[in-house]
């Protein structure tokens, strides 16, 4: 199905992206447009406006200091896998980066578009919350700072408010890391997926099994589906961290 007609911006900084997206109530932020246009062309959302952040050199970059990194916003999968900083620092990231979908999704998908959309399928809200990752997001109202625990908040729902954007993820450095997951084809959708971060103890966070990333193999309720019933899910689960936890050295 084509697009419906839709009113597009094209900003150049941050302050105009904030500032188009102000226009309307019902602006919507485009990153790279792998879900959001999937659903526009469905019709399952209609915004009246798009605020293009191809162009907004603020929200790209990769930088490291001293084991924490600073991933901007519109830093794409390909971006994370060809970067030495992230491979030298957390190399699961550029991993996971490159088993996700296919070359062209990820030459066009981005980390920050990843975790604004908080799908309980996808590869990197678990990473972050095992990671401890930190998220900057920016308003009218100033800039504030979302711990990856407080930052996924529902089904497509996360701190960031109508209005406002993401624009980086920093990652505390840490002393291993792992990711394990059973996905429906060769990297195709997660049906369960598990992250871990060793840095003195170790933390996980399970995806897939509830609205957002659970922390506790005893709180998980997965839902039953075609891919898999709920209680397959708790077994994988069970499995998944423990791998997780062996490849970061836990
Ligand atoms: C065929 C296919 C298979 C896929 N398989 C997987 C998979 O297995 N695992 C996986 O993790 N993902 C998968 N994806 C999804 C893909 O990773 C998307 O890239 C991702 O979900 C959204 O990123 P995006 O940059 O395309 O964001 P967009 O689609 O542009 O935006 C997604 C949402 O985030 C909001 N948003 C984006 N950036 C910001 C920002 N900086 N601040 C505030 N809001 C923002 C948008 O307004 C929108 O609501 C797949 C996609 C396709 C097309």
């Amino acid at each position: 199905m084509l697009l419906a007609a839709v009113e597009y911006a094209r900003p150049t900084s941050l302050a105009d992206a904030l500032a188009a997206l102000g226009r309307s109530e019902n602006a919507r932020a485009l990153a790279g447009g792998q879900t959001l246009i999937n659903v526009m062309k469905a019709r399952a959302a209609q915004p009246d406006l798009l605020v293009d952040l191809a162009d907004v050199a603020e929200l790209r970059g990769i930088s490291e200091s001293s084991g924490s990194l600073e991933i901007g916003a519109m830093t794409t999968y390909s971006q994370l896998m060809d970067s030495s900083d992230v491979f030298g620092t957390r190399p699961v990231l550029s991993r996971v980066a490159g088993e996700i979908a296919d070359v062209q999704v990820r030459n066009r998908g981005t980390i920050g578009g990843n975790v604004c959309l908080s799908d309980p399928t996808n590869h990197f809200p678990p990473l972050m919350v095992s990671m401890n990752a930190s998220f900057t997001i920016v308003g009218p109202s100033g800039e504030r700072t979302v711990n990856a625990g407080e930052f996924f908040q529902g089904v497509y729902i996360t701190a960031v408010e109508p209005g406002e954007l993401l624009t980086k993820i920093t990652i505390p450095p840490a002393q291993g890391d792992g990711f394990a997951a059973v996905t429906i084809g060769k990297d195709g959708t997660c049906i369960v997926n598990a992250a871990a971060t060793r840095n003195g103890e170790t933390r996980f966070a399970i995806g897939c099994v509830g609205a957002v990333p659970v922390t506790s193999l005893d709180d998980i309720d997965p839902p039953s589906d075609v891919h898999g019933s709920a209680e397959y899910r708790r077994h994988l689960a069970k499995i998944l961290v423990d791998r997780a936890i062996a490849e970061a050295g836990g």
